[in-house]
This record gives structure tokens, sequence and C-alpha cells, in this order.
């Protein structure tokens, strides 16, 4: 098609004046309803749990209810001394190790990281998860990127950077269904991560598994653990791995959880325990009696979701199959899980098609947000996020995608 064709359908649309967005990834009103009896499960009755805590009070310790534990430390695969349960978000106990991490090093660190002099490096995955990004930026970590790859992060880049440098620190990574690229962590991923030499003894690798059980097909494949294999390999302390409810039950007012070994949790638990009494055991309990009493437990619910999410991902690739297969303009993931489509344009024009998006009024992730510091070296990656809307607005979102990545591509051609 032609710009001035191109550039008439923009007209029409423009005429629209649509409103629609496609820019965070947050669960939908349907998603939320499947959970909204846990908003009165809890009553006068179950102010005592069955392990004998009294939920209103202080006692319970700083690790969680451990009807919390036994229930969440199947989501992240770990034993129930492997876990700690705490409030509302898994990003908040990922910056609390980070932020421990710096003011007094984990447990196998000689000294804390941010005490050496020159900024401390962490590895990130891009494209990526934009609150890793500055979270680990406003902390003053410095980052380090390597791709992520069908199979997980480029493993051969890691082991490379990790053994020759001892102040590379760590690794934050999603390891189930990527942020936003939908890729999850293969075998030999796994276990190269768990017995790769590092430079650094106390390298540490943050494993955010916020979509651990957010499958869009019936028959997942079964991945290893990544604790169990750190633990194999000789290196236990080497990893933690988060998980929350955000995405299960309430985004903002779910439970946020980590998994690690028994000697970190031991370290870790002790400085947290200094910060805080412990996390509260009203909302833990609302979890658990909700998750445990739904039909079919967690993976009951996570199956009403993928009914819910599911056409939405159809929808999204049925457009861009329609208007791109074929045209050599952008290719797209696929993605079994998770909450994210990642797109990429050929040419570096990720940012226009962002723009002539806003202005029809679609609103999208912007652009370089996939990367530290914003900024896509090859201005190509967008993040498509189709959870939210309902799928009618996720169709005509996407058509508009489409125009705008047709578009942006011509007059890029023009302009060249
Ligand atoms: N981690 C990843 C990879 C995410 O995509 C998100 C939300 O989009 C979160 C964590 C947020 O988790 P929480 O609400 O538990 O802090």
């Amino acid at each position: 098609m032609s710009l001035s064709e191109l550039k008439k359908q923009f007209a029409e649309y423009k005429a629209k004046d649509l409103a629609l967005n496609m820019e965070r990834g947050q669960p939908s009103d349907a998603d939320f309803d499947l959970s909204i009896k846990m908003l009165t499960i809890v009553g006068e009755k179950d102010i005592k749990t069955p392990s004998g805590i009294d939920i209103r009070n202080y006692p319970g310790g700083i690790t969680g209810l451990k009807e919390a534990r036994e229930l969440f430390s199947k989501v992240i695969e770990v034993n129930l001394d492997e876990i700690i349960v705490g409030n509302n978000s898994s990003v908040k106990l990922l910056a609390e190790i980070l932020m421990w991490s710096l003011v007094r090093g984990l447990k196998n660190s000689d000294r804390p990281w941010g005490s050496s002099g020159t900024r401390a490096k962490i590895i990130v995955t891009v494209p990526g998860y934009d609150r890793h990004f500055n979270l680990l930026d406003t902390l003053g970590f410095e980052m380090v990127t390597v791709n992520m790859t069908e199979v997980g992060p480029d493993i051969d880049e890691i082991e490379r950077i990790a053994s020759r440098d001892s102040t590379v620190k760590g690794l934050v990574f999603v390891p189930r269904y990527s942020n936003p690229t939908g890729d999850t962590v293969s075998a030999e991923v796994i276990k190269r991560l768990a017995g790769m030499d590092t430079a650094a003894k106390d390298f540490t690798i943050f494993a955010d598994n916020a979509y651990a059980v957010h499958h869009l097909t019936d028959n997942p494949v079964k991945r290893l653990n990544l604790l169990q294999e750190c633990e194999k390999a000789g290196n236990p302390d080497r990893v933690f791995i988060f998980g929350s409810t955000s995405k299960m039950t309430f985004s903002g007012a779910g439970i946020g959880f980590l998994g690690t070994s028994k000697e970190n949790l031991k370290y870790i638990g002790g400085l947290m325990g200094a910060a805080a009494i412990g996390p509260n055991k009203i909302e833990q309990y609302r979890h658990v009696q909700f998750l445990s009493t739904y039909p079919g437990g967690i993976e009951g619910l996570m199956k009403e979701h993928a009914k819910i999410l599911k056409p939405k991902f159809d929808i999204v690739d049925k457009i861009l199959t329609r208007e791109l297969a074929g045209t050599n303009l952008a290719e797209w993931t696929k993605p079994e899980g998770g909450y994210f489509v990642s797109l990429n344009t050929k040419k570096p024009a990720a940012s226009r098609v962002v723009e002539l998006a806003k202005e029809l009024g679609v609103g999208l992730t912007p652009a370089g947000a996939t990367y530290p510091s914003g900024k896509d070296p090859n201005n190509s990656n967008i993040r498509l996020a189709p959870t939210r809307p309902p799928a009618a607005e996720v169709e005509e979102a996407m058509t508009v995608v489409a125009l705008c990545v047709k578009l942006a591509d011509a007059e890029f051609d023009q302009n060249r």
C-alpha cells in the first residue's frame, strides 16, 4: 500500500476518536471478578488459623503464615523452609533484598555490595521489564544487558561476563513467560546458570517468576527448578525466586513471596526481621482461604483466567498475521503464557509507531521502555499488553497498531 493510501486510512481512524489502552499489563475486571469472594471470605470465625496463629496480633514471624507458605511454596516449587511470604508485592521483596545487598551484603559476601567504591553491576535481559530497570537504576546499580532468547537469557554471554568481572554481582530475569517476550528458560540454560563459574563468589540470580503458573495452554511444559539445580550444582545460595498473586487475585492487593535456600532464608529473614515484626497475616489468610477452596485450587483459578486471556492473545496474533504476515515489516512473539506480546519492527521505527498509535487514541507502552534508561538501541521493540481491555477493544487497537507499523515503515523509507 502506498504512503498516501496509508495516510488516508490513518485519517479515517483519526475521525473515529478512539480511546483504547494497551499500555500496562493489568488484569481485566472479568479477571478480578473471579476472586471477588476473597473480599468477604475471612470473618470472625477465622481469627485463629489451624496452625494456631491469631491473625490480628504480632506473633507469627517474618516468614509468614504456615498455611500461606504451604500454599505458595508449590507455586515456586520450593520447600516449606525455603519460602518467605510477605505483603502485596514481589517487586518490593526484590527491592528489599537488593537494598540489603547494598548495605549489608548477602550471605556469602565479604562486604556490602554498595561499599566497594565502584558501582555493583547486575546483568539484565533485553527486551525486559521496565520496573526492574527503574529499580536497579534508582538503587545505583550499573546494568549489563544480555539478549533474551527463546530458551532464556543468552547464557554464553552471561557465563562470559560473570566469569571475568567480580563486580558483576548478579542477574535479574523472568524465567517463565518473560516480560515482554513470553520466552521461558530451557533446562540446559537452568543447569548452566546453576553451575557456572562466577568471579564474584556472592553472584546471585534474582529470578522474578511472576508468571510461574500463568499458562495459556492446557499442557504447559514442565521446567527444571532453579533452586534445586543450584543446590545440586553446589551453589545452594545462588538464587532468590520471586512470585506473587498479583495476576491471580488482585493486582496491588495480592501476596508476594520469595524462595531461596534454607541458609539464605535464615540470613535474609534476620535482616528483614529487623525492619518489620511480620507481614499482614489477615491478607495472607484471606488468600489461603480463597485459593485453597477455589475449585481445582490455584490451578483451577488460573485455568479460568486463561479462558479470559487466551482469546485476547489469539486476537493479537490473528490481526498481526492478517495485516503483517509476509510483509517483512515486523515480527512478534506467540507466548504460551504470561501477560505480554513482544513486537519488533524491522526498521528502527518503534517510537514512531507508538507516536502514531497515540495520535489515533491507542495507548501503547512507550518505545524503549523494554530497555534500561528507556533506550532501545534498535528503536524496534514494542510491548503489547492485551490483558486489560475487552476482546473487541484489543481487536480494534491491534488493527490500529498494524496500520501504524505500515505507516511508520513507509515514512521511514520516504525520509531516507
Ligand atoms: N514481575 C514481572 C515480570 C511483572 O511483569 C510484574 C507486573 O507486571 C511484576 C513483577 C509485578 O509484581 P508484583 O505486583 O508482585 O510486585
